[in-house]
């Protein structure tokens, strides 16, 4: 059995759902399928930037009006081996980093759209290969517990993240930016004794860094950073053995307060960090996007707002597409356009989140002195307006991107 659709949209990541729930709410019959039965067990990103605040509000979802969980992080204190060094407070107002479950914001969007005919939505459901017919792909292969069937569609879009079945099927292409840094995370109560509410605190250890933002249900998420390809054996480790290793190279109060943390921590997860580029981000009638096509490091919580940037380009461009004529090669410059649209952007943010990561986890005697000397260094004016044109782009973005349609 197989079914038709205007539009099948393989993962209901924050890009995929976003763009299955735009395109629906214009007329648009689209099927969204998603493997994980339980979006919880999905582990993604959940830092915000304002720039996937303002895509998320665009869309419909404004997080300060939503029922989903948000902690807001207004300011970072920053420390070198367990040594205060400055806190950094927003240059602007609305320059904040909200944490969001994403699982209750990706059920947010599946529950908005009960009721739309338009919107189908497959939970449980694993794309498992392509439907192709005289070499350009008509729809997906999809598999349930009980089930297998066809769904068809004249637009077929892979945005089923850093795993992505339809990159692999289809053999595309990536440049790889090789990384030198795995991250585990995990989850503790906050530290009230240490940190004011709302509050990320990052740390400079020797060979490494750890980044740790305020998290929403009173918590704080610590991201620590390991040897690229050591992750296997850390996690074999065990969370104690995470934990004293912290404590070691952590302020006094914070050792404290995961001393007593031992036994208590959450959402555990070892990141395999990797950059990745799709070299060409459609083929054979499939267009992938976010992290299927450009795979992002967790360097200033990018993903998610790249991703939902993507949504709201591809949208533009295929909205229109379905009032004009259909032919596969319009479709395949509109493919094209959408591309050539996000590219400038992914291209400039995967190239600033090359660097971070090296610089600080080598700590050449250079970068060690003037980590030490940040207090200084950041009353410079041509410092501050170094910092700030970088931390604008990580906020806003590179281009103007808005929904149109
Ligand atoms: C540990 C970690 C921390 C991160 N931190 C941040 C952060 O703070 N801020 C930030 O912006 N980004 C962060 N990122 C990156 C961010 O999570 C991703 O860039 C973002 O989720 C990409 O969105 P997406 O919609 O493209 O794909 P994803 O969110 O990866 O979603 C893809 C979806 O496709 C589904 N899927 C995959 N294969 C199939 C299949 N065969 N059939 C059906 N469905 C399928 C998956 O189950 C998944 O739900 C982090 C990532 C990780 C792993």
């Amino acid at each position: 059995m197989d079914l038709t659709f205007d539009v099948a949209v393989c993962g209901a990541g924050p890009g995929g759902a976003a763009l299955a729930s735009i395109l629906a709410s214009r007329g648009i019959k689209t099927a969204l399928l998603e493997r994980q039965s339980d979006f919880s067990r999905e582990f993604r990103g959940e830092g915000v930037m304002p720039s996937g605040y303002e895509a998320l509000k665009d869309i419909g979802f404004d997080l300060e009006s939503i029922n989903v969980p948000v902690q807001k992080n207004s300011a970072v204190n920053v420390y070198c081996y367990g040594e205060h060094l400055i806190d950094v407070e927003p240059p602007f107002e609305d320059a904040i980093v909200r944490w969001v479950s994403q699982s209750a914001l990706l059920e947010h969007i599946i529950s908005t759209n009960h009721g739309n005919n338009n919107f189908n939505f497959y939970r449980g459901h694993r794309v498992h290969d392509v439907i192709c017919e005289n070499g350009r792909v008509r729809g997906l292969r999809v598999t349930n517990t009980e089930t297998q069937f066809g769904i068809k569609a004249k637009v077929v879009i892979g945005f089923d993240g850093r795993t992505s079945i339809l990159r692999r099927k289809l053999n595309f292409d990536t440049t790889d930016f090789k990384q030198i840094i795995d991250v585990v995370w995990f989850k503790v109560p906050y530290p009230h004794q240490f940190l004011k509410p709302g509050r990320a605190f990052v740390n400079f250890v020797p060979g490494g860094f750890m980044v740790c933002p305020a998290c929403y249900g009173d918590a704080l998420q610590i991201g620590w950073i390991i040897n690229k390809g050591s992750y296997r054996e850390v996690k074999e480790l065990g969370e104690e053995a995470w934990i004293s290793e912290i404590q070691k190279v952590c302020p006094a109060k914070l050792s404290q307060h995961l001393e007593k943390c031992k036994g208590q921590i959450t959402n555990k997860f070892v990141l395999d960090v990797s950059i990745e580029r799709c070299l060409e981000w459609s083929k054979k009638g499939v267009l992938l996007l976010g992290d299927a096509a450009h795979t992002m490091s967790p360097v200033g919580a990018q993903g998610i707002n790249i991703a939902l940037r993507d949504a709201i380009v591809a949208a533009n461009h295929l909205v229109p597409f379905f009032s004009r004529d259909f032919s596969d090669a319009k479709l395949d410059s509109i493919y094209k356009n959408i591309e050539n649209e996000r590219l400038p952007e992914v291209k400039k943010i995967q190239n600033f989140q090359k660097r971070p990561a090296t610089v600080f986890k080598k700590q050449n005697p250079m970068i060690m002195l003037m980590i030490k000397n940040l207090p200084t260094l950041t009353k410079l004016s041509f410092v501050r307006k170094m910092i700030l044109k970088q931390f604008k782009m990580m906020a806003y973005g590179v281009t103007n991107v808005g929904l149109k349609v």
